[in-house]
């Protein structure tokens, strides 16, 4: 029989499901249930069949080019051939669903990273697990931007409303309550139910968990939501397309080559046929694709080492054209480890000792205003802080002090520990979550049989608040100074305030904030910036990456912190207020000359977003909070938080950043530069191989020669040699210049004039000397076997040595960097012993038509590969010069 939870009231709950909602399970108690349960996750989706995938990779054009060429061999009695030729066909479908596999492995792992956490009360402490630990009667604190993480049973709501669209389809957010309902209540009007993967949108609540994994409604209607990850990138698909069209071409052109050679020249169809399918074999750059996507899944990786869990696959293309990043302040670019140092109340000021969480150091009193009463002011006003407090305050295991919740909560605890004073018990009522839209908190609560309101929050909205207060002797401009003048040296700011009101009130909405608080004072927090991001941001300046600080904080404290990170003149800042105010244009205009932004809303983040876009900014944005999800779903590069961070946001961001940290981002762009520069020396490196082989046989068609390489020996060259040997440039590191020079045009094309000029010209260069070499060689008198080995090692040494050319698109190569990718060096040992195997091993001769070279046979491709070396590394330095620092 299924449980109507939402039809029993909480003790009854308590009982069936052996929890109590104020201390929460026991760890051991959680552990014991989560063995017999299982755990809280959703049964896997199957995916595509094995078979189906590794079938799938015959569906191309370069398969269908082989297959033919397997008849046509099979036809002539080339038996040897046909058979290697399918064999490569087969190899190459293993290749391609092996490297599928393990892209798609690799983003899952880094998927895995991404676990979903969720707040607890255990052992009668808020704690934060891992979302898959959760049992049945779990106690779950809920805040704004969590993912529910099961099903619940509302016992606590406060102003909490619920996205349920996953669920129910319905976008509104729906407001919670607590009351029990009637038996017969459907799904949708359930709300004392919080159901698992639907998203709090505002407020805050607790809830008993009543069902886990597949027992969820969710689990019940969708037995899974993995989602497809698309292993698909703008630039890898523009590739395929690019590849395609060659593809294309060259089977055209080998059909124009089949009619000129048979009609024209009158060659014998069968031979004229296997030279022609050795044509497309040979200009088809089959390779290609296979690489770049290792290319960008080793870019993944790097920068999930490096902390930036990429959650999109395009992203780390568009993180290298990246060219200003809005940053938050608080955490990413400063520790949010806070301290409060000092306290003024309207009797007195006090200076506080000690730094981070630990409650070790005093409240100093250094100057008295009034006398009387001040101490009591202070106790009102730590009580304030303590009562209209999120956080929780812990030794860890290793009798380290942290917090859980936010560390401007957290701040607070240690604050009132560091007093002497006794703090009277409370009772929270009612209470008003801290939102950055409003930034303040609110709670009614019940001491010692009276009920207060306290709030906590900016300054410059509790000042609005108490001056409302018809009978108060509060002296705005005065506070406006002092808050001022700590908010100048970059400290963050907190007003308090509080009143009784009467002792039966129940409820708290924003507008009971309006009239009778009493001002209690403000306090000043430090949080200092990250050493790291001051260089992080100079980097940003030097690779031509605008920076933009966007705070909720002060403006005197944004621009304070902004100068000690080299962000904005620590003269300007724009308000949100202000942003408010601009037109479209203006605000365009402020976007760009404007590095600092105070006092934001997340619909101020929305507008700068678009507004930097607008004038043709690629924009990276971070953000932390449920309402920045949309700010972040605009930037061309959403960054959320790993720490700190709502879930909603990590769903809604393109990159999460697991330390928080600004220069993680930094990294990021870094990675995704060096991966696109990757990508296109790949590109400069493999097509000149299929020019020249392209050039070698329609020459040799033409002219009527015999063809310089058979089928399967192009083959090899390009299936073999060309993907081993392009390896070794997925690993070339960052070059030096890359975070030195601005960021790329996105709309820039890959195939520049400049590339399109150097894969002809290497194109020719080994394509016409081959073919040189391919007549002199004749004119020596020697013949097929060593003649074609020959060629075969002057076309792969030739490629080998490129390799050095290509690993600097036009920087010498025997630069400083030249022993710093030990992988090329590697795939070059590979590729010498692949070649002595296939010159010496008798069977390689016999499926290769190869023969054993003598050593001064071995000097023609060597001396050929080293003049291609030579006379490429003359073109780069030319062209350097010529074109001079111009972008590329
Ligand atoms: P940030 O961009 O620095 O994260 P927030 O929007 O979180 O800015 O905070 C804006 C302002 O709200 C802060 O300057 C502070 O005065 C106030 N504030 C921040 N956190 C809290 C909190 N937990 N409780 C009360 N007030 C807060
Ligand atoms: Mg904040």
């Amino acid at each position: 029989m299924e449980h109507k939870w939402f039809n029993m009231d909480v003790d009854e709950i308590e009982r069936q499901l052996d929890t109590q909602v104020q201390s929460g399970l026991t760890s051991d108690e959680a552990n014991k249930r989560l063995e017999t349960d299982g755990r809280n996750e959703l049964p896997e989706k199957k995916r595509e069949s094995n078979l189906k995938k590794f079938l799938g990779q015959f569906n191309d054009v370069l398969i269908y080019v082989l297959l033919a060429a397997a008849v046509i061999t099979a036809i002539l009695g080339h038996f040897i051939d046909t058979t290697v030729i399918v064999l490569v066909t087969i190899i190459n479908a293993f290749i391609g669903f092996f490297q599928e596999n393990q892209a798609e492995k690799a983003l899952n792992g880094i998927k895995a990273l991404l676990s979903s956490t969720a707040n607890v009360r255990r052992n009668g402490e808020r704690q934060e697990v891992d979302g898959v630990e959760l049992a049945v009667g779990d106690i779950v604190i809920l805040s704004a931007g969590d993912k529910v993480p099961a099903d619940l049973r509302l016992v606590e709501v406060h102003n909490l409303r619920v996205e349920e669209s996953a669920l129910t389809g319905e976008s509104t957010a729906v407001d919670k309550q607590i009351t029990v309902l009637e038996p017969d209540t459907v799904l949708n009007d359930r709300i004392n139910m919080a159901f698992s993967g639907t998203s709090v949108a505002a407020g805050s609540g607790v809830g008993i968990v009543t069902a886990i994994g597949a027992k969820t409604e969710l689990g019940k209607i969708n037995e899974a939501i993995t989602e497809v990850e698309d292993l698909q990138t703008p630039l890898l698909r523009q590739i395929g397309g690019f590849g395609r069209t060659i593809a294309l071409f060259v089977v055209g052109v080998a059909v124009l080559m089949f009619l000129f050679g048979y009609f024209v020249r009158s060659f014998p169809a069968g031979e004229l046929l296997l030279s022609v399918i050795t044509l497309a074999v040979a200009a088809i750059p089959e390779g290609l694709p296979a690489v770049l996507s290792i290319i960008l899944a080793i870019g993944v990786r790097r920068m999930a080492k490096r902390h930036a869990i990429i959650r999109s696959l395009p992203s780390v293309e568009t993180l290298g054209s990246v060219s200003v990043i809005c940053s938050d302040k608080t955490g990413t670019l400063t520790k949010n480890e806070m301290t409060v140092t000092n306290v003024e109340t309207t009797a007195a000021f006090y200076e506080v000792t000690g730094t981070g969480y630990a409650p070790t150091g005093e409240i100093q009193l250094k100057d008295k205003k009034r006398t009387e009463n001040a101490d009591q002011i202070l106790q009102h006003f730590l009580t304030c802080v303590q009562v209209c407090n999120d956080a929780n305050l812990r030794q860890d295991e290793t009798n380290r002090w942290t917090i859980d919740g936010d560390p401007t909560d957290g701040c607070f605890l240690t604050l009132g520990r560091k007093s002497d004073m006794e703090l009277p018990s409370y009772t929270i009522i009612s209470k008003i979550p801290f939102d950055s839209d409003y930034k303040y908190m609110a709670v009614l609560a019940e001491i010692n049989e009276e009920r207060y309101i306290f709030v906590k929050g900016a300054p410059d909205r509790v000042f609005e608040m108490v001056a409302k207060h018809s009978q108060s002797d509060f002296d705005r401009s005065y506070w406006e100074e002092r808050m001022s003048l700590r908010a100048r040296v970059g400290e963050r700011v907190i007003g308090a305030a509080y009143k009784k009101v009467y002792s039966k009130t129940e409820k708290l909405g924003h507008h009971d904030l309006d009239n009778g608080l009493h001002f209690l004072g403000i306090a000043g927090i430090i949080d200092p910036p990250r050493t790291e991001a001051m260089q992080a941001v100079e980097t940003c300046l030097k690779a031509g990456i605008q920076v933009k600080m966007i705070t909720g904080d002060h403006a005197d404290t944004a621009k304070a912190i902004g100068k000690q990170l080299g962000i904005g003149d620590g003269q300007t800042a724009l308000t949100g207020r202000d942003l408010d105010k601009m037109t479209d244009e203006e605000l365009e205009h402020a976007a760009e000359t404007t590095h600092v932004f105070a006092r934001t809303s997340p619909e101020n983040k929305l507008r700068l977003v678009k507004a930097l876009q607008k004038i043709g900014h690629i924009c990276a944005m971070t953000g932390d909070g449920v309402n920045d999800a949309a700010a972040l779903k605009r930037a061309d590069i959403g960054v959320a938080m790993g720490i700190k961070g709502t879930e909603v946001t990590k769903d809604a961001a393109k990159i999460v950043l697991a330390d928080d940290n600004f220069q993680t981002i930094v990294h990021a762009v870094e990675e995704g530069r060096r991966v696109y520069d990757n990508i296109k020396k790949t590109i400069l490196f493999i097509l000149p191989t299929n020019g020249a082989g392209g050039i070698l046989i329609i020459a040799s068609i033409f002219l009527g020669m015999t063809m310089p390489l058979t089928p399967v020996q192009i083959l090899w060259v390009n299936m073999v040699v060309s993907v081993t040997v392009s390896l070794g440039l997925a690993f070339e590191k960052v070059e030096e210049g890359a975070m030195n020079r601005p960021p790329r045009d996105p709309k820039a094309r890959l195939l520049s004039p400049y590339y399109a000029f150097r894969i002809a010209f290497v194109s020719i260069l080994i394509g016409i000397g081959t073919l040189w070499m391919n007549t002199f060689l004749q004119n020596q008198g020697y013949h097929n076997g060593p003649h074609q080995t020959i060629i075969l090692q002057m076309f792969v040494m030739a490629q080998l040595f490129h390799l050095f050319n290509c690993r600097s698109e036009l920087g010498f190569a025997f630069n400083k960097d030249f022993f710093t990718n030990r992988m090329a060096f590697l795939v070059a040992a590979i590729l010498v012993v692949l070649q002595l195997a296939i010159t010496y091993l008798p069977f390689m001769n016999t499926i290769f038509q190869t023969t054993p070279l003598t050593l001064t046979e071995w000097g023609i491709p060597i001396l050929m590969g080293l003049a291609v070396f030579v006379i490429v590394e003359i073109e780069k330095r030319i062209t350097k010069s010529v074109v001079g620092r111009r972008t590329r």
